[in-house]
């Protein structure tokens, strides 16, 4: 198996950060990918799975061992009663389900507008928004499991096996289950009221999110009951800078790269956040990004 070496991760994150991957594969397919898989546990590496790259932090000294990016992307819908049955590879951009969605007249997926990424890393993480999240329309996952031994098998998740929380699945807590494929079921809907509705969530995000800097999207959790961007806010924290990264003067729950940021500047102003907002309001934030080669 031939893997690429010493590729920059930050060509692959929304952020725009990070380090090389020391090997690098595209799996174009199911058997490339558990062919990758195997290799790196052969030769005691490493592995993890990269989607869209858009809820990560990779280390300026980057990831000592093989990233696999996922690229199985096709999408078949297949028509119900009052809707449709979709079957989408995890590698599927989140914004093509979107916009294929809407083409056909079909409501569930927006609230999804512009988030970027792929269906596997939504489901990972349950990404959500303007109330809604993809637990709502995932009917179940198709899992591969990498066992003890290192062998591996296909399993299906109903959706109440996902253990759907807030930003939260059995996936995140668990590396040796990866997402394949999902089956989706979406109602129809008269296209015009499912452009407005997503106009309309368009345009609260272009007022609200800092759209014009590279970013991995809200780097903490909302804690119950609170808003971490107006916890942030009111520790004086909105604009503050470390070097290249900055909390963003739109959203402060976003970090934004205003061009030469590296992690460590990342990681000191999230560090900084996370103990101002302890020491205002006695609350622990909590990350909503993920970390690679920390
Ligand atoms: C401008 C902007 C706006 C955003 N807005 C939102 C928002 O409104 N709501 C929201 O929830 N998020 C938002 N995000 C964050 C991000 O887009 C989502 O969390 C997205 O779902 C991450 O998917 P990804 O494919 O990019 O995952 P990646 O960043 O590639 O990976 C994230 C994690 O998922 C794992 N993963 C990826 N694919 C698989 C797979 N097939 N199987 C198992 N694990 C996998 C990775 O190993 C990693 O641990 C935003 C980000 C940006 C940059």
């Amino acid at each position: 198996m031939k893997f690429k070496k010493n590729v920059s991760l930050a060509k692959h994150t929304t952020f725009k950060i990070g380090g090389p991957a020391k090997y690098f594969y595209i799996a174009k397919t199911k058997q490339d990918l558990i062919k990758a898989i195997k290799t790196a546990k052969e030769l005691n590496l490493l592995f993890f799975v990269l989607g869209g790259g858009s809820n990560l932090l990779v280390a300026d000294k980057g990831f000592d061992g093989l990233v696999i990016k996922y690229q199985m992307s096709v999408i078949n819908f297949l028509p119900l009663k009052a809707g449709f049955k979709i079957v989408a590879e995890a590698g599927l951009p989140l914004e093509k389900l979107v916009n294929t969605s809407v083409e056909k007249g079909l409501t569930g997926m927006e609230w999804a507008i512009r988030i970027p990424g792929t269906l596997g890393g939504a489901i990972r993480g349950n990404a959500g928004a303007f109330g809604s999240s993809i637990a709502d329309i995932i009917k179940e996952v198709e899992v591969l499991e990498i066992t003890e031994n290192s062998s591996q098998q296909t399993k299906i998740f109903k959706n109440k096996d996902c253990k759907f929380g807030y930003r939260d699945s059995i996936f995140k807590h668990n590396s040796n289950l990866i997402i394949l494929s999902a089956e989706i079921q979406l109602k129809k809907e008269n296209k015009k009221e499912i452009q407005k509705k997503m106009k309309e969530h368009l345009k609260q995000r272009k007022k609200t999110q800092p759209l014009g800097f590279p970013s991995a999207g809200s780097i903490f959790k909302n804690p119950k009951g609170f808003s971490a961007g107006e916890l942030i806010e009111k520790c004086g924290l909105k604009g503050k800078k470390i070097n290249g990264a900055q909390i963003s003067e739109i959203h402060s729950n976003f970090i934004v790269n205003l061009g030469q940021a590296k992690a460590k500047d990342v990681e000191k102003l999230i560090k900084l956040v996370k103990q101002k907002v302890k020491q205002k309001f006695g609350i622990e934030l909590g990350e909503e990004i993920q970390y690679l080669g920390f």
